[in-house]
């Protein structure tokens, strides 16, 4: 890879390499490049689509007397360790560094930068990590509150995620929103909650009048041992996807996820259920950008122009 992917930054040559649907995005005004891959800003009519969205899935949600929660799209170094990220997803990690120093220091930098060399030795670790996903801020929180009530909990989250993984396609982003509802408590309860959800997710995608699939599928687990990880998280069948067909040539994309971590979260930060058990946990995943995408992809790059029942979900019409 040459240095310039490494760093997520567009190949020379740039948009000769991009496929026609991210060309389409782009020259429609929808997605604005900023010549990192992955890294977009978003028009008005992108986001207004994205704000259909959510509102659709509070509305699916109404239900489940969630509490809502919302943080900045960062957690505490401690936290994050504490979650085994570092274990399972090491390539995806960002971490946020900073000047520290002094004003030799900062001449240090200046001359670094003036010079075009690498600059970035001069910072230092902020104690502050990137979100990973959305729902990972909640669980320190909720593991602090003491045991969950009887009946167990739901979270609404939302959230700007970070991973680091460049790419050409425009539904692979380094930084997108995740919409999720968490929910802690027995296991019982929890299968339940993924059961329903699998169900309300399609539900969803049909009133919005896409293609869809549900299929088994894993988390991108590092390594060889993670290898391992990610057979028997299929074999266990504790990660379910909604696919939908959005880019140029390629297999469906996942625009939804249905996961039961088990007891992993809640062993990991000692989340206790009424009764003193380990509690268990699970969420459901909805990837704003993505689902956006799909209904551009398939409805036309005008949602003015979508059909009225799609345009009556989202809430526009
Ligand atoms: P867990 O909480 O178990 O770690 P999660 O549900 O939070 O998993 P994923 O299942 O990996 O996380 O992602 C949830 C959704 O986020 C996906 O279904 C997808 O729609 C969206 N998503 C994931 N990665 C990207 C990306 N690089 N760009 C845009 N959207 C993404
Ligand atoms: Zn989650």
């Amino acid at each position: 890879m040459d240095a310039n992917l490494s760093r997520g930054e567009a190949p020379a040559g740039g948009s000769a390499y991009a496929p026609a649907f991210l060309d389409a995005l782009v020259g429609a005004g929808l997605l604005v490049p900023t010549g990192v891959q992955g890294l977009y800003g978003r028009s008005a009519v992108f986001e207004a689509v994205g704000d259909g969205l959510n509102g659709a899935i509070t509305a699916l949600g109404a239900d489940q007397l969630a509490e809502v929660l919302r943080f900045p799209p960062a957690m505490g170094q401690r936290d994050f360790e504490t979650s085994e990220y570092l274990q399972s997803f090491p390539q995806l990690a960002g971490t946020i560094h900073s000047f520290c120093g002094d004003e030799r220091g900062h001449r240090r930098l200046l001359a670094r930068l003036q010079d075009g060399e690498d600059w970035t030795d001069q910072q230092q670790p902020s104690g502050v990590v990137l979100t990973p996903a959305a729902c990972y801020p909640i669980y320190p929180v909720m593991a602090r509150r003491g045991p969950l009530p009887e009946a167990g909990k739901v979270v609404d989250v939302l959230s700007y995620c970070f991973r680091h993984e460049p790419s050409l396609e425009p539904t692979r982003m380094q930084l997108f929103r995740q919409r999720e509802y968490v929910c802690l408590g027995s296991p019982e309860r929890i299968v339940a909650f993924r059961q329903l959800w699998m169900e309300r997710g399609q539900q969803l995608a049909r009133a919005l009048q896409l293609p869809l699939e549900v299929d088994v599928a894993n988390d991108p687990f590092f390594g060889r041992g993670g290898k391992i990880v990610a057979d028997s998280q299929r074999e266990q069948k504790l990660k379910f996807e909604l696919l939908i067909p959005v880019n140029d040539g390629a297999p469906p994309t996942a625009c939804m996820s249905f996961n039961y971590h088990m007891d992993h979260f809640g062993a990991l930060w000692d989340i206790r259920q009424a009764d003193g058990g380990v509690a268990h946990t699970g969420c459901v995943g909805f990837g704003i950008e993505r689902l956006v995408l799909a209904l551009l992809r398939h409805h036309g790059l005008d949602p003015a122009r979508w059909p009225s029942g799609v345009r009556a979900t989202l809430g526009s019409a």
